[in-house]
């Protein structure tokens, strides 16, 4: 069987009947890079930079971080490859930082919240990705947004330390997309009007399954509320992929929901577009795609999405494959 999936490393991602998307894969560091592209990875769906800001004492550098993204770009040889700007606090910490104790950490100063606080810590991440991105296809993505005003404000810090770059004689690359994370209810609500301004969305399942069920994703217990079945849940993913579409856009997802192999028949006759997962289900995805009809799976949306649990979605996927 692994044989059978070692061939599919360069091929392309298509279903039976020949719809095309593409498989990316999620790293937290320039080291995972290598195993994104043995596993045939067509691009980076979710590179999470926390890991340059956390375990030390002190920010890292402009200078750190440009080296960190374009070892990235580099490796990438021009492929897609999406950052996403800090996403620290929740339970992620930064002891240097000195955020006061909230009572609900997760619906706290955390991401873009955090960033826009924070902007001079903001600026720094973007001038080091500004730099690195004459070194690949530089793909920006802001985390954790729940507002328009959030990501026009982010938008306008990136589009004013880029002016000041050029201005300044650094190169910097004219392709830079810049897009958001719709991880949270408001966000893919709001989906059809942050379409016109954005220029891909990638969905976090992670965190838009927490927000939407209220129940905390780290919470055993509360395993029968977290559920990627959810038709709550799946309807807000269609809104989602729906409104990118109607003004031109990708949607991508980069939950741990896009490489599970019960959910990608769902998404594909959704229409996703990109699906970003760790490098070890990229060639499972691929051969499941090449075994699924997209068209036939698309019949089967308005059913789905009828349905009243995600037990029954899951019922009703398995036995209508
Ligand atoms: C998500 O929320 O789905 C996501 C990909 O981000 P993280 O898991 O880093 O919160
Ligand atoms: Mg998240």
């Amino acid at each position: 069987e692994q044989a059978q999936l070692t061939q599919l490393v360069h091929e392309p991602t298509r279903s039976k009947d020949g719809h095309q998307v593409e498989l990316a894969g999620n790293i937290g560091s320039p080291a995972d890079v290598a195993k994104v592209l043995e596993n045939g990875g067509e691009g980076i769906g979710l590179f999470r930079t926390e890991f340059l800001y956390m375990g030390r004492d002190q920010f890292p550098t402009e200078d750190e971080q440009y080296e960190a993204y374009k070892s990235v770009l580099e490796q990438m040889e021009g492929r897609p490859t999406i950052v996403r700007t800090l996403d620290i606090g929740g339970d992620k910490e930064l002891p240097y930082l000195n955020l006061p104790e909230e009572a609900n950490p997760f619906l706290g100063i955390r991401a873009i919240r955090l960033c826009l606080e924070e902007e001079d810590m903001f600026r720094v991440q973007l001038r080091a990705l500004l730099r690195a991105s004459v070194h690949g296809h530089l793909k920006i993505m802001f985390p954790m947004i729940a507002t328009l005003d959030e990501f026009r404000r982010a938008k306008a810090v990136f589009l004013d330390e880029k002016e000041k770059l050029e201005q300044g004689g650094v190169p910097v690359s004219d392709r830079i997309e810049l897009g958001m994370m719709v991880e949270i209810p408001s966000a893919a609500l709001m989906a059809d009007q942050f379409a016109k301004e954005v220029d891909f969305f990638s969905i976090g399942t992670n965190d838009l399954i927490q927000y939407t069920m209220a129940a905390d994703r780290m919470n055993e217990q509360l395993s029968y509320l977290y559920q990627p079945f959810s038709p709550a849940v799946l309807r807000l993913i269609k809104m989602v992929i729906d409104a990118a579409h109607r003004e031109g856009k990708h949607a991508g997802m980069c939950g741990e929901m896009a490489g599970d192999e019960a959910a990608i028949p769902v998404l594909l006759g959704m229409g996703l577009d990109e699906f970003s997962m760790s490098a070890s289900s990229i060639l499972k995805a691929r051969a499941k795609i090449a075994g699924l009809s997209k068209s036939e799976m698309e019949a089967k949306i308005d059913h789905i999405l009828s349905l009243s649990s995600g037990e029954e979605v899951r019922s009703y996927i398995e036995q209508s494959l």
